[in-house]
């Protein structure tokens, strides 16, 4: 046996920036080397998993000192030239270990040496000299004639199972075929399996806005194209993404759809299997690994005509992807708030771009980024301005609720009409960010209040069961009986959490059941969608919850919305507050009248007159956002403006800052001038579960001056003395800050 000569770049999984280069493995036994395949190489004291990202023709690493990879463990790649491509981008964008974002972007098992082929059945045919082989020789050997008889006889490949059914265990007379040379294994794969479509629904009659929508992305399939689809709530754009998708899958493209919450995909899931004739896969961190696992295989064998997922799902590999769809586009869920912190929003688009397909961002809220894209020219707006099927837009009412008795949160006005529209058999949805019983609990002798002693935050008495918990760090206590501090017996539970109203509501309305919907009412599988699923059969006719409740769902029976506490994002440090409170907003009112019954929204604040408040209320969100992007403008914030935040913990304050100074300090590299350096700063929260947290921001106007910055910057502070207490990590793009 010969060795193979030639240099394999692997990209290995640590948290490493650059690839390492091997030798291809000695001995022909196994698969031939293909950049995409996994390995498995020495590295270090140990051995590790990595993927080949290219097989260059010389190294930096003088040949004798390559050493051979220990195997290569997939068959055929599993990322094609492409998928590399996209993902090798991610990784440098977002400044990340080129591994591990590869990795990301396979299912975890496939993190271990574990081998696989392509996916698909294991099968054994003929090779070349065997189709030529006499049977004769086999006189002898009446197994391996059966089965050399048995795959001529079949067409190409025959899958083991088959053989295994055909003729019993037949694994040595294989084994032996083999050593001749006569028989090889392979991978057959499957045929994709077809959507469940009841070919009567076709949906409703589109009106001219949806009709005109749908034209322009067709018109752009083949072609990158991003589309912003502005659409109030309710205005049909789900519709809109249905027709699409069914252009798509028949001219037999594959689509990528992506929502921001695990809670979104078993509502649009069944909508779009209802609808569509083609093969749906579902992919979430929710899942069981061996079912994402099978997901992505069906994926990335091109079974899957429309793969439906949160952000992850815009780094599996999709061979024939046609159009991308992003609905809720806003959501500040699809930035990924640790490790790997890419927003799947931002790569969708970069993703279209490489495959050269149009994308359509969904929003009745579009980000402030996005709308700069749409001013630019770079993204085409696409308006529905309408409310689909003639359900009308809802009035909203300000509720002024200073001076005013409140019953756990709930001012006279806002009970009176709960009560009204409960009497007329209506639903009745109320909004509150805020789960758990009351946020603090305090002494009322001396005012000692339930602090969390990692984090700069209270702790959250959570009633039903019986504990103090931080909502940062997790910290778990039982409430004490009497005050820690002086011993008074007076604690009480102060300000309202969803716990503490559902308590209230089911006093004041005996017999109707409220849903509660937030994080702790939802903790098992299947719970959320139980809910949901309860609430539209109008099983529930109070619906209260969180966020949770109010993103994208459809609740055909709600004819009043109650927003409890409009003034907590009122005044956050965040220059993104505003934006974020008004897209909730807006995105809670349109939970209101969304079928023929018309809506009404009421909102309880203590600041009427904010003028945030009234421009968004009288004017919208269009006209909101107009302000907001000349404000951003004005104070060269972003979109105006890019930014990186450098993240770094420790369990001193001190050591955060100093390594954050002597960063600062080593920042004297080439494209200085060009970008804007802020603090070190402490971060919102400054102590987190024990942890010291501060940053310091880079900004410039341009993209490429930043990336030219970092460039250089990077490796500066990789080389720097960190004490191995500080972690310290990239942020770029950051969204919370
Ligand atoms: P969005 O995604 O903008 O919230 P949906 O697509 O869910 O809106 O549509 C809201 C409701 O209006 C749904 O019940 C949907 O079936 C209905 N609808 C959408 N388009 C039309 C149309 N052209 N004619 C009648 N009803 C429609
Ligand atoms: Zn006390
Ligand atoms: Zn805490």
């Amino acid at each position: 046996m010969t060795s193979v000569a030639g240099i394999l770049r692997v990209a290995i999984a640590a948290p490493v920036s650059t690839p390492f280069d091997y030798s291809a493995p000695v001995g022909l036994d196994g698969p031939t080397p293909r950049p995409g395949q996994r390995v498995l190489v020495p590295f270090g004291r140990g051995r590790r998993v990595g993927i080949i990202i290219a097989m260059p023709t010389a190294s930096p690493v003088p040949a004798e000192r390559l050493k051979p990879v220990m195997a290569i463990l997939d068959d055929e790649p599993l990322l094609t030239e492409n998928d590399l491509g996209f993902l090798l981008w991610a990784a440098d964008y977002y400044r990340y270990p080129l591994g591990e974002a590869l990795f990301s972007a396979l299912p975890t098992r496939l993190r271990r040496a574990v081998p696989t082929g392509s996916g698909g059945r294991q099968g054994w045919r003929l090779t070349s000299q065997g189709r030529a082989g006499c049977p004769e020789t086999l006189a002898r050997a009446p197994k391996q004639a059966q089965v050399w008889e048995r795959l001529r006889g079949g067409s190409g490949a025959v899958p083991s199972s088959e053989l295994t059914a055909d003729l019993g265990d037949c694994s040595a007379a294989l084994r032996a075929l083999a050593r001749r040379g006569w028989v090889e294994p392979c991978r057959i794969a499957p045929c994709a399996v077809a959507g469940e479509r009841s070919l009567a629904d076709h949906g409703p009659v589109l009106n001219p806005e949806q009709r005109a929508a749908v034209e322009q992305v067709r018109a752009a399939f083949g072609r990158f194209q991003p589309f912003l689809l502005d659409g109030v709530t309710a205005s049909g754009k789900t519709e809109v993404y249905i027709r699409l998708l069914d252009d798509l899958l028949a001219a037999g493209g594959q689509a990528l759809v992506l929502v921001p919450e695990i809670g979104l995909t078993p509502q649009l899931g069944r909508r779009l299997a209802a609808r569509l004739n083609a093969a749906l896969v579902v992919l979430h961190s929710g899942l069981p690994d061996a079912e994402r696992e099978e997901g992505w295989r069906r994926a990335v064998r091109g079974e899957a005509g429309v793969l439906l997922g949160t952000r992850s799902a815009v780094l599996v590999p999709l061979p024939r992807l046609g159009l991308v769809i992003v609905d809720e586009e806003h959501d500040l869920s699809f930035k990924q708030q640790e490790g790997f912190r890419y927003s799947g929003r931002d790569l969708a688009v970069r993703r279209a771009q490489l495959a050269g397909c149009p994308i359509v961002l969904g929003s009745a809220t579009p980000s402030l980024e996005t709308l700069a894209n749409v001013r630019s020219g770079r993204y085409r707006r696409l308006p529905l301005a309408q409310r689909a099927g003639g359900a009308g837009s809802p009035t909203v009412g300000l509720v002024d609720i200073r001076a005013q008795a409140l019953q756990a949160g709930l001012s006279p006005r806002l009970l009176e009409c709960i009560e009204r529209e409960l009497t007329a058999d209506n639903q009745v949805l109320l909004f509150l960010n805020r789960r758990g019983f009351a946020p603090l609990l305090t002494c009322h002798d001396c005012g000692w209040i339930s602090g969390c002693p990692r984090c700069d935050a209270r702790l959250t008495l959570h009633r039903s069961s019986h504990q103090l918990r931080c909502h940062h760090c997790g910290l778990v206590r039982v409430p004490p009986v009497r005050c820690p501090h002086c011993g008074g017996p007076d604690l009480r539970a102060l300000g309202q959490g969803t716990e503490r109203i559902e308590e209230m509501l089911s006093r004041r309305f005996p017999g109707l059941p409220v849903a509660r919907v937030d994080r702790d009412s939802t903790r098992r599988r299947g719970d959320l969608t139980d809910l949901l699923n309860a609430a539209r059969r109008g099983e529930f006719r109070i619906l209260l919850g969180t966020q949770m409740l109010t993103k994208g769902h459809h609740f055909p029976g709600v004819t009043l919305v109650g927003v409890l506490d409009a003034d907590s994002g009122l005044f956050g440090t965040d220059y993104r507050a505003p934006e974020r409170m008004a897209q909730l907003l807006i995105q809670v009112m349109g939970r209101a009248g969304r079928a023929e019954r018309p809506g009404h929204v009421l909102i309880q604040t203590r600041h009427p007159d904010h003028p945030f408040l009234r421009v968004l209320l009288r004017d919208g969100y269009p006209a909101f956002a107009e302000a907001a992007l000349a404000e951003r403008r004005t104070a060269a914030l972003p979109p105006f403006s890019h930014q990186v935040l450098i993240r770094a913990e420790a369990s001193e304050a001190a050591l955060a800052y100093d390594f954050l100074r002597a960063a600062a300090r080593a920042a004297a590299v080439p494209f200085r001038d060009q970008v804007v350096l802020w603090g070190p700063a402490s971060a919102p929260m400054e102590r987190r579960a024990g942890r010291w947290r501060a940053q310091l921001l880079v900004q410039s106007p341009r993209r490429a001056s930043l990336r030219g910055f970092l460039d250089h910057w990077i490796p500066v502070l990789k080389g720097l003395p960190t004490p191995a207490r500080v972690r310290w990590a990239i942020d770029v793009d950051p969204q919370d800050m």
